[in-house]
């Protein structure tokens, strides 16, 4: 059994976490810090049985928690989020450590967003049976009956917010779940169902099994038991899933990758657009929604190049937990060989490096933030998402050339777009894309719809949206004359 894995003062559980109880199993992993490959420790890895457990336990639990009602379930939620924030400074080193995500982002902003995760969604949920459709022969009082038990599978650039997300939503709304963590990043779950456990949540209504995607995650998305599944990670691993789901007519959320657009119009503040430009390279770019296509206004390239240079020669690439650090490491080494094998095949099909290039002297795993431009439409580097530090720039001489450009590739996930508010959003609305941010980045109000077009996605998660997803919406429909009963009406 793997012992417990210490970050500086804290102790992480390399446990699953099934029916309330921790419970081992004889495989295990290692799992390594990006920011110098130190060996953190090693995590056990939920076979079938296991998998098959907490499917159970999870089921086991649902009927009760789904009886105690939004309001019920809202107490137990809210001292989850506390016991999540009791946890705050170990979760930061935790997902600093394992995932390279900055350390002062952590706590600045992913900490407080996963607490508000799961209270926002509570508080929601008290209103999810109130919607009345009123027509001249009936009122049709709409349910949002939870669905039953939800698989939860993330991936490693941010686990802590994109499985609070997820499970915000799924437990307010009275189902329970079986959390699937990242393997290259799967301690801050590990501490969540510390949490959980404080909080008093019921034995089964909050599981966690840690594991690979071929073995734990396999076995869990095949378990036909479960009444949804919501993914976030690649398109690869999408469609294994959907496959799966498809088969056991499992409902899917699928969040997946990016390759979005940066639009700067000739009516742009360049100073503007230049300092969010440079925000791309936050988390090495290992971010779905950051915009990694600039696209910009022929009049204004060399300004706007040079302007967003100065902001990213100003960088500082190093150590996620130095508060002072912007540009961390890659994940994983077999990301580092990705990356690089996308910069030199982008250099082979004659691309240009406006800056950066290559790795970067602070260790193994760290890149410059590059650009490239001289980049055809068709090439590579333009059509796949890279998740690193390698953006790429292209011109245009009118905005039906840049709408063109962007809705040029399989993916359809984010964009930003800088330019004068009215001529901007114009644009933005021709986009095909499921948001876009509008002389902005990165604004993500809980109340609004979040997912992807193409290939970045299926379905839509936010606000109501996450609502309709994890419950099955029923129909109780009252006359309002006494019913006639007849084989000819309608
Ligand atoms: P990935 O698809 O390799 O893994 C994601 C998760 O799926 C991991 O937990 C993994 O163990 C699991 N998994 C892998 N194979 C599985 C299988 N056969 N059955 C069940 N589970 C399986 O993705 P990744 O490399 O971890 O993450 C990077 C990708 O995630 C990028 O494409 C990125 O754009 C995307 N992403 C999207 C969003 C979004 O909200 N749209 C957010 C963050 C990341």
């Amino acid at each position: 059994m793997p012992d417990t894995i210490r970050i500086d003062a804290h102790a992480i559980s390399p446990l699953h976490y099934v029916g309330g109880r921790r419970v081992g199993s004889e495989a295990a992993f290692e799992v390594f810090s990006p920011i110098d490959m130190r060996r953190l420790g090693a995590m056990a890895e939920a076979g079938p049985a296991v998998v098959a457990q907490a499917v159970g336990e999870a089921a086991a639990a649902f009927p009760a928690w789904a009886a105690l009602g939004a309001e019920g379930r809202l107490p137990y939620l809210k001292r989850f989020a506390a016991e999540i924030g009791a946890r705050a400074e170990a979760l930061c080193l935790a997902e600093s450590n394992d995932a390279g995500v900055l350390l002062s982002r952590m706590r600045h902003g992913i900490v407080p967003r996963a607490m508000l995760n799961i209270t926002w969604f509570a508080e929601q949920a008290l209103t999810l049976q109130d919607q009345v459709i009123e027509t001249p022969q009936a009122t049709h009082h709409v349910r949002h009956d939870p669905a039953g038990v939800c698989a939860i599978i993330t991936p490693w650039n941010s686990p802590l917010m994109l499985t609070t997300w997820k499970v915000g939503p799924a437990l307010a709304s009275g189902n329970t779940v079986v959390v699937k963590p990242p393997e290259w990043a799967p301690l801050s779950c590990s501490l969540l169902a510390d949490a959980a456990e404080a909080a008093g949540l019921p034995p089964g209504v909050f599981n966690v099994v840690q594991g690979s995607g071929a073995v734990t995650g396999a076995a869990l998305v095949s378990d036909a038991r479960l009444a949804r599944i919501s993914f976030t990670g690649s398109v690869a691993t999408a469609r294994t899933i959907a496959s799966v789901a498809g088969a056991n007519l499992v409902p899917v959320s699928l969040e997946l990758g990016g390759k979005s657009p940066f639009i700067v119009l000739p009516d742009a503040d360049l100073d503007a657009a230049a300092a969010t430009g440079a925000l791309m390279y936050r988390n090495a770019t290992q971010v779905c929604l950051a915009g990694t296509r600039f696209l910009v206004h022929e009049s204004v390239r060399d300004a706007f190049v040079e302007r967003m240079r100065g902001h990213v020669e100003k960088l500082r690439v190093g150590d996620p937990r130095d508060e002072a650090t912007e540009v961390g490491p890659i994940i994983h080494p077999r990301q580092v060989e990705r990356i690089a094998g996308y910069l030199e095949r982008a250099r082979a099909a004659g691309a240009e490096v406006l800056w950066g290039g290559g790795r970067h002297e602070f260790g193994e795993l760290y890149f410059q933030p590059t650009m490239f431009a001289g980049v055809e439409q068709h090439h590579e580097i333009v059509q796949e998402e890279v998740f690193g530090p390698v953006l790429v720039l292209q011109t245009f001489s009118d905005d039906a050339e840049a709408i063109v450009l962007a809705n040029g590739v399989d993916y359809g996930l984010g964009g930003v777009c800088y330019g004068a508010e009215d001529h901007a959003r114009a644009v933005a609305e021709q986009v095909r894309t499921g948001f876009i941010w509008v002389n902005a980045f990165g604004i993500r109000d809980l109340a609004a719809p979040f997912g992807g077009r193409g290939k970045s996605g299926v379905g839509r998660e936010g606000g109501a949206w996450s609502f309709d997803f994890f419950c099955d919406v029923k129909d109780v429909v009252v006359p309002k004359q006494p019913f006639k009963p007849s084989f000819s009406h309608r």
